[in-house]
C-alpha cells in the first residue's frame, strides 16, 4: 500500500477528553475515528489490525472444535422476559419499537438467543457437548463511555457458548478455554492473568476474568507475584496486603488492569428458565449445563496498544500489525534513491510481504520517520544515499534502538 493513497492519515491533534494512551495513539495514527462518545469507526489501518485479531481468535476457537454461527443483533423482548433480564440488565438494554409497535432490544450478549436454539436443537446426551461461537456486534447502553476502545457502546465481540451433560464436563471444558485464551493473548503479546471474579449481569458462579496489568485499566485486581494467583477486587473477603491464600508466601498487591476476556460458568440458570433440556442415557430429562466465554476485539486492540507503545507511538506485535514493513526513502531528490525504493516496494509485494510505502514527495524525511514511529509497524526500511553506498537498505525494528544496513539481496531473501 502506498501511504499517499491510504485513507486515514495521521493527525496532529489529540482528541478532546482522551485520557487513555491507546485512545490518543489510535486516533492520532489514523486507526480509528470517533463518531460520538463510545462509538468508533475503524479506518483501513485499524480494520486490518481488527481483522488480524479476529483471525487469531477464530483459529483458536476452531481448534477447540467450536462451530461458528452468526446470530441476530435484533432480539425479542419475550426471550428477555423468560430470563427475567428485560428490566434488570446492567447497563440497561438498548430498547426500541419496530413499526408494528413490537418492543425489541439490540443484543448486548446472546444467552437468550443461544439458549432458545439449544432447547430446539439439542435433544439427547448424544448431542452434547456442543460449543457455538460468533464474532459479532454488541451494544451496551453505558452511562459513561470513555477511554477510547476500552469502554464503548458498540463493539465486536467473540462470544462462545458451551453446552454440557454435567457440571464436571463444563468445568473440564473451562481448562480447554483457558488454554485457548492464553494462546490468543500470547499471540497478541499480552500476559493475561486469570483472575477469579463475580458473574455480574451475566450471572454464574465460578467465573474468571483475563486481566492485563495496565495503569489505564478500570479494574482492580489483587495479585500474587510469587504464584500469579489473582482475584478481582470486591470478590470474596480478600484484601490487599493479605498473605496469598494460594502459596502463602507473598502478600497480595492491588494493581490496575484491563479485562480482555471473561469466562462464566452459567450452570443451569438459563436452561432452567428457558426449558433447555436433554434426555440422558437413562431416558431422564435434565437441564443442560452452560458456559459462556467472551473477548471484546476492540478492547483487546486497545490493551495491546496500552502495553506496547513508547513516547513516539505504537509498537505493534507482528501477529496483529497492519503491515509488516514500513518503507520510506531519504534524499528523494536523488532519482537513484527513488528508483531503488520503488524496486524494493515492488519486490516485497511480489513476495506477498505486507508493506506500507511512504511515497509522499511533499513531506520531509523527518516527518516520515515520525509517522513510521507513530503507526508502529514492526520493521522500518529506509533507502538513502548512504544506504545505497553500501548497496543496502537500513533496517530498524520498531522495538529496538539500533538500525543496521543490510544488503538488498540479503534482505529480499
Ligand atoms: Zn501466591
Amino acid at each position: 500500500m502506498r501511504y499517499s493513497k491510504l485513507f486515514g492519515k495521521t493527525i496532529k491533534e489529540v482528541p478532546t477528553g482522551a485520557e487513555a494512551e491507546s485512545h490518543k495513539l489510535l486516533v492520532k495514527a489514523g486507526f480509528i475515528d470517533q463518531l460520538m462518545a463510545g462509538v468508533f469507526s475503524f479506518l483501513p489501518l485499524g480494520w486490518r489490525v481488527h481483522r488480524k485479531i479476529e483471525a487469531i481468535i477464530r483459529e483458536e476457537m476452531n481448534n477447540i472444535g467450536a462451530h461458528e454461527v452468526f446470530l441476530p443483533t435484533l432480539q425479542k423482548k419475550e426471550q428477555w422476559l423468560e430470563t427475567e433480564r428485560w428490566n434488570t440488565m446492567e447497563p440497561p438494554l438498548f430498547k426500541f419499537k419496530d413499526r408494528h409497535g413490537r418492543e425489541l432490544a439490540l443484543g448486548p450478549t446472546h444467552e437468550e438467543v443461544i439458549t432458545d436454539l439449544a432447547r430446539r436443537f439439542i435433544q439427547s446426551y448424544r448431542d452434547l457437548p456442543l460449543a457455538l461461537y460468533q464474532i459479532q456486534n454488541k451494544f451496551r447502553n453505558e452511562m459513561r463511555a470513555t477511554g477510547g476502545l476500552l469502554r464503548v457502546k458498540e463493539f465486536v465481540m467473540k462470544d462462545l457458548y458451551s453446552f454440557h451433560e454435567t457440571e464436571d464436563d463444563l468445568v473440564n471444558y473451562f481448562e480447554k478455554i483457558k488454554d485457548a485464551y492464553h494462546k490468543i493473548f500470547k499471540c497478541c503479546r499480552l500476559a493475561a492473568i486469570p483472575s477469579m471474579a463475580s458473574g455480574g449481569a451475566i450471572g454464574g458462579t465460578t467465573t474468571y476474568e483475563f486481566q492485563v496489568p495496565s495503569p489505564a485499566g478500570e479494574d482492580k485486581i489483587l495479585f500474587c507475584k510469587d504464584c500469579r494467583f489473582a482475584v478481582t477486587k470486591g470478590v470474596e473477603e480478600i484484601a490487599a496486603g493479605q498473605v496469598c491464600p494460594q502459596c502463602k508466601k507473598a502478600n497480595l498487591e492491588e494493581i490496575s488492569a484491563i479485562e480482555i476476556g471473561h469466562i462464566f460458568n452459567l450452570g443451569t440458570e438459563y436452561s432452567e428458565k428457558m426449558g433447555a433440556t436433554f434426555t440422558d442415557a437413562k431416558g431422564k430429562q435434565k437441564p443442560i449445563w452452560m458456559g459462556c466465554y467472551g473477548i471484546g476485539l476492540g478492547r483487546l486492540m486497545a490493551a495491546i496498544v496500552e502495553v506496547h507503545h513508547d513516547d513516539k507511538g505504537i509498537i505493534w506485535p507482528k501477529a496483529v500489525a497492519p503491515y509488516q514493513i514500513h518503507l520510506l526513502a531519504i534524499n528523494i531528490e536523488n532519482p537513484k534513491v527513488v528508483k531503488k525504493t520503488k524496486d524494493l516496494y515492488e519486490g516485497l509485494q511480489e513476495k506477498r510481504i505486507e508493506v506500507l510505502y511512504d511515497d509522499r514527495v511533499d513531506v520531509s524525511a523527518g516527518e516520515k520517520l515520525a509517522v513510521a514511529d507513530l503507526i508502529g509497524i514492526p520493521t522500518r526500511l529506509v533507502v538513502s544515499e548512504e544506504s545505497l553506498k553500501e548497496r543496502g537498505v537500513e533496517v530498524k525494528e520498531r522495538n529496538k534502538k539500533e538500525a543496521k544496513i543490510v544488503s538488498l539481496k540479503e534482505f529480499l531473501k
